[in-house]
């Protein structure tokens, strides 16, 4: 699943995309992958910063159960290897605990926060069936191709780059 992740390439996957009915996910985010966006445009610092985007993995885990730490979240943009050509705003909570089985079947719990917290919830749910445009703000559907030019349109500070404290939860869709 590592190999088919990076031959994609994707920060993640989830076994259902390839037809496997198991509960496993991998993730990865890579150096050259936050490098490649940065230089298409999609990535200012102040956007690194807010997204607290950075190189972590690679990592498996099996029969992983998510629960969100606080309520704190923040909304950018998501695409999916089993929705190619679009992204959409997503609302996802910014710090997550992970817990499940790691490639030995030794237990594991992670705690995760930003861009890796949003791989996390984007990939826990593929396991309910659930995809990103379950969850997305609706208008905001568009073609991935069109992404870096939307967010630089983005006024700084301002959601989606600036982390929401919502009234309500960010998510209403079971994830477990
Ligand atoms: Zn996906």
């Amino acid at each position: 699943m590592t190999d088919i992740m990076r031959a994609a390439p994707g920060v993640g996957l989830a076994a259902p995309q390839i037809g496997e009915p198991w509960r496993v996910v991998v993730m990865e985010d890579r150096p050259e992958y936050i490098e490649r966006q940065a230089a298409a445009g999609v990535y200012s610092p102040e956007v690194l910063a807010a997204l607290e985007r950075r190189p972590f993995g690679p990592l498996v885990l099996v029969n992983p159960t998510l629960k969100a730490v606080g309520q704190e979240g923040g909304a950018f943009f998501e695409g999916c290897l089993s929705v190619r050509g679009y992204t959409a705003i997503v609302r996802r909570y910014r710090e997550v605990e992970v817990e499940g089985l790691d490639v030995e079947g030794a237990p594991v719990r992670l705690r995760l926060a930003g861009w890796p917290a949003r791989i996390a919830q984007h990939e826990v749910d593929h396991l309910a069936g659930v995809l990103y445009v379950d969850r997305m703000d609706s208008r905001s559907l568009a073609a991935a191709d069109s992404m870096p030019d939307w967010v630089r349109a983005l006024p700084s500070g301002v959601t989606p780059l600036g982390r929401c404290a919502c009234c309500h939860p960010i998510n209403d869709v079971p994830t477990s």
